[in-house]
């Protein structure tokens, strides 16, 4: 027999693990956002993470990043052509339609803590699975609900002890002014075209406003002094975003126009935001949040036409930030009151429904239920800061008995097993 040790099979590039030390952050923020967002009338949904890649290439648009270069997609022995979910929203509009949300009352709300899947360049913040917490608002066309969306996303940011954020803002108008925009595009960069990154050469035949996001230094030069989407938008569009700023400047949330933001999804029409940090060193990993209104998605993927707001977040890119920051995070677990000693085989067949009969009684315990000796258990009792350690010997396991150790004082007293817990709870109250 070869002594040869097996080969370890490695984690999927890109993806990664959450150990238990890193739970606690996870529940931190999931409670955060639950309290917030179940406070200004959000509902939780959950949807497959397995979706007909058709529903990504009629929302998110298969000339966009996501469903050209990154998406995940795989054929079922039955011939199905499956994606493994690159974002949320098409998948809850999707849902939305199918569970016939569209008789609730108006606006539906609703929000999601889910995995995405992105073929993206790994890196610091950046995986091929992460996390997404999104936003969606369904069925309200008011500005408020834009600027209601961007509160939420604001405030979410701080409660988690995030601040210096700018939330930066523009409108991409609608399927009535855009195409003037995008023809004015058009005509500005092909008079360019030498100094554009190849990318972005067949992005002017396909998706021109997405040359306005490239990140390669040419074409951010090229971009500055781009026509800009403000000088197009019709009456209406005007109109609706100049009340979302108000809102903004009533909540006292500040913001900053950024005439040459668009989004990598095709759904979004008028505002379009992100929340970006306002230091000087930031990195193209260091937008928390994205998102806009899509009044046309629901159209697009076969309902009526229903105006809809939402916003998504990184998960990971948030624990990052709050690492960053220092933000104090309460560790998992409970405080234990007392601590259960157990030296011995026969007190240690014992010690599991004495350890149960704590729990059942509401009285946080602890035990090691190793091999310690009386004294390093000891150790762990006092470091756990418990009140009482309780030890149970062989003697004391035979007898029916237990000591009970007040922590502070190190005095010792023996009880019959079956009054253990009732003289724990009254010294407890005492
Ligand atoms: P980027 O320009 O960074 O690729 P994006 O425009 O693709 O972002 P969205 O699709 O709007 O991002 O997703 C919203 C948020 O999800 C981002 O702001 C970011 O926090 C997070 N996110 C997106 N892609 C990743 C990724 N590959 N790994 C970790 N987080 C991500
Ligand atoms: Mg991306």
């Amino acid at each position: 027999m070869s002594k040869m040790k097996a080969k370890q099979i490695q984690s999927v590039r890109g993806m990664h693990d959450i150990l238990p030390e890193e739970q606690k952050y996870w529940r931190y923020i999931q409670k955060k956002v639950e309290n917030l967002l179940e406070y200004y009338g959000f509902e939780r949904i959950s949807t497959p993470v397995l979706e007909p890649t058709d529903l990504f290439n009629r929302s998110v648009g298969e000339t966009s990043d996501i469903v050209s270069k990154e998406i995940y997609t795989l054929k079922t022995k039955g011939g199905d052509m499956l994606a493994l979910r690159p974002e949320g929203t098409a998948p809850v509009v999707r849902a939305y339609l199918e569970n016939g949300m569209n008789v609730r009352p108006h606006p539906v709300k609703l929000y999601y803590i889910d995995p995405m899947f992105r073929h993206d360049e790994p890196q610091a913040g950046r995986y091929r699975q992460f996390y997404q917490l999104g936003l969606e608002t369904i069925g309200d066309g008011s500005e408020a609900v834009d600027a209601e969306m961007i509160f939420i996303a604001y405030k979410l940011l701080d409660s988690l002890g995030l601040d210096g954020y700018d939330v930066h803002i523009n409108s991409i108008g609608d399927q009535n002014c855009r195409p003037a925009y995008i023809k004015a595009l058009k005509d500005y960069f092909r008079n360019r075209s030498k100094k554009l990154c190849n990318n972005c050469k067949n992005r002017l035949k396909e998706n021109v406003l997405r040359i306005l996001d490239c990140k390669e230094e040419g074409c951010k030069e090229t971009v500055k002094e781009a026509p800009q989407m403000m000088d197009f938008l019709d009456e209406a569009c005007r109109l609706h975003f100049k009340h979302v700023l108000e809102f903004l400047d009533e909540a006292k949330i500040p913001y900053i126009l950024n005439p040459y933001l668009v989004r990598g999804l095709d759904y979004y029409t008028r505002t379009v935001f992100e929340l970006i940090p306002n230091t000087e060193n930031t990195s193209q990993q260091s937008t928390l949040l994205a998102g806009g209104r899509y009044d046309r998605l629901i159209e697009q993927l076969g309902g009526v036409k229903t105006p809809a707001a939402g916003w998504a977040m990184g998960m990971e890119r948030i624990i990052i930030a709050m690492k960053e920051k220092n933000v104090h995070v309460p560790e998992l677990g409970m405080k234990p009151k007392v601590f259960l000693v157990q030296l011995g085989e026969a007190p240690k067949r014992k010690a599991l429904p004495l350890f149960e009969s704590f729990r059942k009684a509401g009285i946080e315990a602890k035990s090691s239920f190793g091999r310690d000796s009386i004294k390093s258990q000891l150790r762990i009792a006092h470091r756990l800061g418990v009140r009482f350690a309780l030890i149970f010997g062989q003697k004391e396991a035979l007898d029916d008995t237990i000591i009970l150790r007040e922590m502070d004082t190190g005095v010792q007293e023996t009880i019959l097993l079956e009054r253990i817990i009732d003289e724990v709870k009254k010294r407890l109250k005492a």
